[in-house]
């Protein structure tokens, strides 16, 4: 099913598990993922960002964020997946300029519906992705070649290409930090043991040697710096907090239903829940207007917050990460201690395992320190106000 309008498109999202045929088993949360996505791919929600000249729908940020949240909400997996994509797949929407190359590839995975992986951080730099190791080996003729030691790429099982970072000879002789959109089909792909992480169960994730051939017009014409600074890092940072307010959402569900049933035996002790409850609100509100003034600073830049404009507005996405991975954080802890066992639970229809093990991983996706280090050092440039 393919529709026209984004409002659709939220709705759809927000469907997407009443949808599909497998049902949530735990340990098999893989499987009930890869079905979402397959029923994702038919709506052509996974390329709904694709430019209209390539076949796309060209949704918004802020649809997108609306969409990962609504995806989010039904599993942090999937929510994630999309996240991660879209932030990937913007990076090609919005950078391939006037590159014939660029432009098909577009097309195709549009055609396709195929997800675009991430292949930024690598052995050695580990979460500092504006360092690689590994350089472009340009053949005289015929293709181009990297090898990237990577020490996870998510979802890579389902993917048609991968964003690669690596260095380059540029044509003055000095390596600078590129970005190529790296073909899966033709690839060598050398697979470690799986991550086993204690949350996002629903997607494979690995360490990966790949060595990637491509043409060289595979690699952006835009230096990685200005890909990573005008699209991929603001986008990966908002659609991740929508991911996570998707996630807190879910918790919030929960939490609303145990409330309502113990009104039904301690109408006292469900009042002081309710007041629980909506500190736990306050909390999701908090996110969702972070979320909200990311957005409207990225698609509006304030411009006449110059000459500290560049400076002011990576501190903020750096402090959008940091302040709703460990809003997040703090909600789920305090929605445990409303469900009590319930909530502790493995099992049953409190349980917040699963929302609890994937919102975890917010704090470790790209450091909370590293963040707040970089932000640190240039807290001196900014004064924030209203
Ligand atoms: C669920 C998940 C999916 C992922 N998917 C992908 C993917 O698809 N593609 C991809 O490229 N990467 C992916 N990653 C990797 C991720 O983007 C980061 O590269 C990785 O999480 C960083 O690893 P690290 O914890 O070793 O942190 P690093 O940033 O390498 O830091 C190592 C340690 O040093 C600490 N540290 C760092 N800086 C400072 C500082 N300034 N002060 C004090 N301590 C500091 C950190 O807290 C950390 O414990 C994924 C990670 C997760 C958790």
């Amino acid at each position: 099913m393919v529709t026209s309008n984004t409002e659709d498109l939220v709705a759809l999202c927000g469907s997407l598990t009443e949808r599909i045929a497998v049902k949530r088993t735990p340990g098999a949360e893989k499987a009930f993922v890869d079905a979402m996505l397959q029923q994702m791919r038919e709506d052509g929600i996974v390329w709904s960002m694709g430019a209209a000249e390539c076949g796309g729908r060209a949704a918004s940020l802020s649809d997108l964020a609306r969409m990962t949240s609504a995806i989010a909400r039904q599993s942090g997996s999937a929510g994630l997946i999309f996240a991660m994509h879209a932030s990937q797949a913007l990076c090609i929407v919005r950078h391939c300029e006037d590159s014939l190359f660029l432009k098909d590839l577009q097309a195709r995975m549009i055609g396709g519906q195929h997800l675009i992986a991430s292949g930024t951080s690598e052995k050695g730099p580990s979460g500092d992705i504006f360092k690689s190791l590994c350089t472009v080996d340009d053949a005289p003729t015929g293709a181009s070649l990297v090898t990237k030691d990577s020490p996870n790429i998510s979802y890579l099982d389902l993917a048609g290409a991968i964003l690669i970072t690596a260095m380059r000879q540029g044509r003055s002789g000095r390596p600078s930090q590129v970005l190529i959109a790296a073909e899966t089909a033709n690839m060598d792909i050398a697979s470690g043991a799986p991550a086993e992480f204690m949350g996002m169960g629903g997607m494979s994730n690995a360490p990966y040697v790949v060595t990637a051939r491509f043409a060289p017009e595979a690699v952006f014409a835009r230096p990685f710096a200005a890909i990573a600074r005008e699209t991929m890092t603001p986008v990966i940072h908002i659609l991740w907090a929508s991911a996570w307010s998707g996630i807190a959402a879910d918790i919030l569900g929960k939490v609303r239903q145990f409330v309502e049933k113990q009104a039904d035996h301690d109408a006292a002790a469900a009042n002081s829940m309710r007041l629980e409850l909506s500190r736990l609100v306050d909390l999701q509100f908090t996110m969702i207007a972070l979320i909200r003034d990311a957005i409207a600073g990225w698609e509006n830049p304030d411009v006449s917050a110059a000459p500290n404009l560049s400076f002011r507005q990576t501190a903020r996405i750096k402090r959008l990460k940091i302040v709703c991975s460990e809003t997040l954080t703090k909600l789920c802890v305090d929605a445990l201690e409303i469900l009590g066992i319930s909530g502790y639970s493995e099992r049953g229809p409190f349980s917040i395992s699963q929302p609890i093990r994937d919102a975890l991983s917010a704090k470790v996706m790209i450091s909370n320190f590293r963040l707040g280090t970089a932000n640190a050092n240039i807290e001196r440039f900014i004064e924030e106000a209203i």
